[in-house]
């Protein structure tokens, strides 16, 4: 059965324009957040996910589904990168997030700072690792996670696709239960509301739609910052 999802996305309160991007089609999911001037980060973030669609979307065997989703992340990266050789576009990149469904495991491919969560039973718990300059000091013990959130400087990224043709994905799988919320979202929610309050929300017996916008309308309600984007996946077979 396809798990049932809802998804999301708002410019915030500040920004002028929406260089996020998501994907919620079937059993394929992903956000990726777009960096660059003129318009530049709305390319880099689309065309990301378009390319990962097409080749996640193209027919497969019982292939490695890990496997697939490197190679369509560095796909992605090689085709960003090669864009962004247009003077116009110089120096875009964005993050990229994306998770599929098989059967009952979740199969992740994660570059840059969007997350990937999981809530089971209750708890929330974060997938992914920042690949940012303030996740390495956290690492470090330089610096606590909840100040990172909040740090000046949280927005450089130590990875992203589109800025040298090497990419190093992280991958990640695990199984997944009934009634298990998977949440991607880009940093806009993450450095806008605590993983507590996200919790919080995200634990509600809403539909996966209702808590994107609940979720995004929280951030916003901080000062919206930056864009806001929210993908929201329940595993069917939940109370
Ligand atoms: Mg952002």
């Amino acid at each position: 059965m396809n798990p049932r999802y809802g998804a999301f996305s708002h410019k915030g309160k500040v920004r002028e324009l929406n260089e996020d991007s998501y994907l919620a089609e079937g059993t394929l999911f992903a956000v990726a957040d777009g960096l660059g001037g003129h318009q530049a980060g709305e390319v880099a973030s689309s065309m990301a996910l378009e390319e990962v669609e097409k080749r996640l979307q193209a027919k497969e065997g019982d292939e490695d589904h890990l496997a697939r989703i490197k190679d369509s992340i560095e796909a992605a990266n090689l085709r960003v990168l090669k864009a962004a050789a247009n003077p116009e576009r110089q120096g875009m990149a964005t993050t990229l997030t994306a998770a599929v469904i098989r059967g009952s495991k979740l199969y992740l491919g994660h570059v840059g700072d969007s997350r990937a969560y999981l809530l089971r039973d209750g708890a929330l718990r974060r997938l992914t690792a920042d690949h940012s300059m303030v996740q390495e000091l956290v690492n470090r013990g330089k610096l606590s996670s909840d100040e990172a959130d909040h740090h000046p400087q949280r927005n450089v990224l130590t990875r992203a696709l589109g800025t040298s043709p090497e990419i190093d994905v992280d991958l990640i799988s695990l199984s997944l239960a009934s009634g298990d919320r998977v949440l991607l979202a880009t940093d806009g929610l993450s450095s806008s509301i605590s993983d507590d309050a996200i919790s919080s929300i995200i634990s509600k017996a809403k539909d996966p739609q209702g808590i994107c916008e609940e979720l995004a309308d929280a951030a916003n309600s901080e000062g919206g910052q930056d864009n806001i984007t929210v993908v929201v996946v329940e595993i069917p077979g939940g109370e």
